[in-house]
């Protein structure tokens, strides 16, 4: 509420589901969380009714009989608020026009105003607890990748290699993966985010797994490229630019530095070798409970690191009509430098 204050005002209606948890712990897939000064107040409906109650703790539950936003808009209104925020990038203009009718016309000017990401921001830097969890994840996701190195052949289609990883996940105790498994073979390699097809992975050539779990509501987010037989013209020197350009990327890690400045150490290095025009996407991207967070690793970026802050470093390069590849670690950054999350081997890999 602090944070929110400093930006002149004295209420705070938060319904985006993942800054519900973060404030309150509360993990249904329901509610709105008013900040007012005193105790948070939860309002969710019956479904939730002990859940709510076990997990929102230090927070007013609120059963409401009508949809939950209204009953927090006519509470906001009661108790008083004259200025609440509300997360402009998480709220439909149908969902405002809610709120707005949800209160008398006495009070509905001016009180419900655009206060950015609060929430975001805060969940950038992660604590000890959600590190924790977050390095729990990552070590996950590094035993799927090996066992997927002995799964890995010729003639599979890249819908069984991701049925194959997710089922593994599932078995080793993940919620659900954090996205849309990316498997992408062959030429399809060449594309950014393909996700899994029927095509059937070639003899020779490169498969791109991009993926993740989410373990106690965290997500996990990791990409290895490796080739099947032997490497054909130019593939494995692209492979090594990529690799150089990831680890400069993840030894510029460090509190203080700018994102853009992480974005730079990888690009640069794919500039020298003339690739850089291949590498058409930013550099990472925060993560913990979204896949996509703040902060955004990425061309003249001039967000600060902090210690805390759980980012990954993905540099790729596509070469359309040829081949793709990408190589993505998550990075925790320290006091001093950035700790690589997913240790698993980042070297050539032929199988
Ligand atoms: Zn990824
Ligand atoms: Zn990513």
């Amino acid at each position: 509420m602090a944070a929110a204050r400093d930006t002149g005002v004295d209420g705070l209606l938060v319904t985006h589901l993942p800054d519900v948890r973060y404030l309150c712990g509360f993990t249904g897939s329901y509610a709105a969380l008013v900040l007012a000064g005193g105790r948070p107040v939860l309002f969710t409906d019956g479904r939730y009714t002990a859940q709510a109650k076990a997990e929102a703790q230090g927070t007013r539950v609120v059963i409401a009989k009508k949809p939950a936003v209204i009953a927090a808009c006519e509470w906001i209104e009661a108790a008083g608020v004259r200025r609440c925020g509300f997360d402009a990038a998480h709220t439909t203009v149908a969902a405002l026009e809610t709120m707005r009718k949800a209160v008398s016309t006495k009070v509905r000017r001016g009180l419900f105003v655009a206060a950015g990401s609060l929430v975001a921001r805060l969940r950038e830097v992660k604590d000890a607890e959600e590190i924790e969890r977050m390095r729990r994840g990552a070590l996950m996701g590094c035993g799927l990748f090996d066992h997927m190195l002995t799964y890995l052949e010729p003639g599979l289609t890249e819908v069984a290699v991701a049925a194959e990883l997710e089922h593994a996940a599932r078995l080793a105790g993940a919620e659900a993966m954090s996205f849309e498994t990316i498997v992408a073979s062959g030429e399809r390699s060449a594309l950014p985010h393909g996700r899994a097809t029927t095509a059937k992975l070639p003899r020779r050539g490169f498969v791109t797994l991009d993926f993740g779990v989410m373990l106690d509501g965290y997500c996990s987010d990791m990409t290895r490229t490796v080739h099947l037989g032997k490497a054909m013209d130019g593939e494995r020197e692209v492979y090594d630019f990529v690799l150089e350009a990831q680890e400069a990327a993840v030894a510029a890690v460090a509190p203080g530095v700018t994102a853009g400045e992480v974005d730079e150490a990888a690009r640069s290095v794919l500039r020298r070798a003339g690739l850089d025009k291949y590498f058409s996407h930013s550099t990472g991207h925060g993560v913990g409970l979204e896949i996509h967070e703040g902060p955004r690793i990425a061309t003249k970026q001039t967000q600060v690191l902090e210690q805390g802050m759980v980012i990954t470093i993905e540099p790729g390069v596509y070469m359309p009509g040829r081949f793709g590849l990408r190589i993505e670690d998550m990075v925790l950054v320290t006091g001093t430098s950035g700790e690589i999350l997913t240790p698993s081997v980042k070297a050539w890999i032929e199988l």
